[in-house]
């Protein structure tokens, strides 16, 4: 067996309280390495199609890899895929913290749910012993009283604990499932499937500390030169000072900042929003991910209308500053900071419900929600209400009941407000605007869990690509050429196909993006070639094995997506992004191509070998991939 994993995967049914470890072969971690690809695996062979999210029958995997736990800087993520119970199609989230490198410190590189537990439980893994305890004094709590009550109960305040918090309980289809109560496996419903398999929360202890790798000299080396290079690395440190949010007024210059629901790119109340406002008035310290020198974590501590912001519950990211804040029109920070609290403590997407309230927001506006609905009135720009309504999905209270079935199901249910959807496959986007980053019109489209901003290099980051450092990235992946920031000809078509099988590996690997992405961050492909060696044994591994894995990830959850019903018209963008945007900025009055959409579509369904007519990859692709299995 190849250094760097446990070697064990653990399966707990919760129907039978059955529990199996696994101890698959080295070429299965070969193959699948870890993450969604290896949770991908297990989802796709023993899932049937048609099965509700909700139901016992959905698998609910926690993936680590073999660099999870190894002490350098960004490794400490976790991926959770499942069935989503918002997109219909397959859930991918990933979160950062210490529970990822605690779980694998347990002894496995993987957990995979199945069932329904007739009461509330939770896991408890020591040290390889696993047991399924009673929850039901827990259920209700928020997530922070959840961590306390439980480092009480087992009297170790070392435990990491991944919960599903009360909107999982509730099942919001956008709840998430929270580690140290602050960092979130935010995206496409996993909480939700948490909590209707009644595991409130999943608790991890390990003793050994480490992990067992194949050459630890290099590794060390390795650790040693990131730290180095980490102190001396400009955006590496503009991360640690402002945190994400350091983006803000970049975003609102280029024009990219979604203001009022995708009306406009450029908010007048970003000033007061920005990373370094943040930094200078909330900020009370930083926090981080097991062994990362970076320290991007914010902590804030603040009072808000007579309600205290605690440090516990982390700080706003980027993305939460700009879907509570300027998507729903709302220039107040200590606000938005009061509703990412609200998201935490009850566990939510931040992404998901900023933009599900901005898009209540405009249906409000527009008069096809009234004050007799909804219960107030629920204008762009009221703090009040955003965080009002941000409350009552988190809790499925009054008109937050419709809230919680998220933007695109809410509009379902009321029959009213699809025009207004900013949606793919169901799930919100980002805070990132096609408009100004083209090629992320294409990547939102093709994702097969909806919009997502982290699965490609974004356009500024390909056209920086003319910078030494950048290019030596794009090379190693196989880009020749930087292309500049507005094209989407062929060539930047071609780059982003292979950055979103580079991404995609990231996604299995389950490596930081502010560490090892493409252009603007410290360490880079071969960065991540030389590590895995060094930790692996696999002496032999290289870019091209990397990109395959990432590649083989992409098709297993297109698969799936095609077996539940999805096809090439689901691989689409919101109405509103083909229409012109109001306001000021560099990016008002542009509005995103449909004929350059179709033709970015046909050009990604060609390079991935997928039927240019319906988008499925075709046999010759699975067989390339390994992947004929699924046949
Ligand atoms: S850069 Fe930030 S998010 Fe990434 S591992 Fe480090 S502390 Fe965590």
């Amino acid at each position: 067996m190849a250094q760097g994993f446990s070697g064990k995967i653990l399966h707990v049914n919760l129907t039978n309280r059955k529990i199996n470890i696994e101890t698959p072969p080295e070429n299965f971690y070969r193959k699948y390495f870890g993450g969604s690809a290896m949770g991908m695996y297990y989802i796709l062979k023993e899932l049937s199609p048609g099965v509700d999210p909700f139901s016992p029958q959905n698998v609910l995997t926690f993936m680590l890899s073999p660099l999870t736990g190894v002490a350098i800087a960004g490794q400490s993520r976790m991926t959770v895929n499942a069935k989503s119970p918002l997109v219909d199609g397959i859930g991918d989230a990933q979160a950062g913290g210490f529970f990822p490198a605690e779980m694998k410190f347990t002894g496995f590189d993987g957990i995979v749910i199945r069932g329904k537990a007739a009461q509330p439980v939770y896991l408890l893994i020591r040290d390889g012993e696993v047991e399924i305890r009673d929850a039901s004094h827990l259920w209700g709590k928020t997530t922070g009283d959840v961590e306390i009550l439980l480092k009480e109960e087992l009297q170790d305040p070392k435990i990491e604990i991944a919960q599903c918090g009360p909107s999982g309980e509730k099942l919001v289809r956008l709840a998430a499932i929270m580690n140290m109560a602050n960092r979130a496996n935010g995206r496409t419903g996993m909480g939700a499937v948490m909590g209707s398999k009644n595991l409130k929360a999943i608790v991890v202890r390990g003793s050994s500390r480490k992990v067992q790798v194949a050459h630890p000299e290099a590794v060390a080396d390795f650790g040693k030169q990131s730290s180095a290079a980490i102190k001396d690395h400009g955006s590496s440190q503009g991360l640690k000072r402002d945190g994400t949010a350091g983006g803000v007024s970049w975003q609102n210059t280029t024009g990219t900042l979604p203001t009022r629901n995708y009306n406009e790119g450029q908010f007048e109340g970003a000033d007061s929003l920005a990373g370094d406002v943040m930094t200078e008035t909330i900020l009370k310290g930083n926090d981080t991910c097991f062994a990362c020198a970076i320290r991007c974590k914010r902590v804030v501590e603040a009072e808000w209308m007579d309600q205290a912001i605690e440090g516990r519950y982390g700080g706003p990211e980027y993305e939460s500053v700009a879907t509570l804040g300027s998507y729903c029109g709302v220039g107040d920070l200590k606000a938005v900071a009061y509703a990412n609290q609200l998201c935490n403590e009850y566990g939510l997407d931040t992404i998901g419900t900023g933009a599900t309230v901005a898009w209540a927001m405009e249906c409000f506006e527009q008069g096809l929600l009234t004050e007799e609905e909804v219960g107030f009135p629920l204008n762009f720009g009221d703090a009040k209400a955003m965080v009002r309504a941000t409350e009552m999905l988190a809790k499925r209270e009054g008109f937050g009941d419709i809230l919680a079935e998220g933007s695109r199901k809410a509009a379902d249910k009321l029959g009213k407000g699809h025009k207004f959807l900013i949606t793919v496959k169901g799930s919100e986007l980002p805070a990132h605007m096609p408009r100004v980053k083209p090629s992320l019109g294409l990547i939102y489209a093709v994702g097969p869990f909806g919009a997502d901003h982290q699965s490609s290099e974004h356009d500024a980051g390909i056209e920086e690509g003319t910078s030494p450092k950048a290019l030596q990235s794009l090379r190693a992946i196989g880009v020749d050429e930087a292309a500049p920031e507005n094209s989407m000809g062929v060539e930047k078509i071609k780059i982003v196909h292979k950055t979103h099988q580079y991404y995609s590996f990231l996604d299995s690997a389950n490596l930081c993006q502010f560490v090892f992405g493409l252009t603007w961050v410290v360490h880079g492909p071969q960065d991540i070639i030389t590590l895995t060696r060094a930790v692996t044994g696999w002496n032999d591994f290289n870019a091209k094995e990397l990109l395959l894995i990432g590649e083989r990830r992409l098709n297993m959850m297109r698969v799936f997506n095609m077996r539940e019903g999805l096809d090439s018209s689901d691989d689409t963008l919101p109405e509103k992004l083909f229409i012109p945007l109001q306001g000021n900025g560099p990016s008002a009055n542009t509005a995103y191509s449909r004929d350059v959409l179709d033709f970015a579509k046909e050009k990604y369904y060609h390079l991935s070998g997928w039927d240019p007519k319906n988008g499925e990859p075709t046999k010759e692709t699975l067989v390339r991939l390994g992947l004929n299995w699924k046949q």
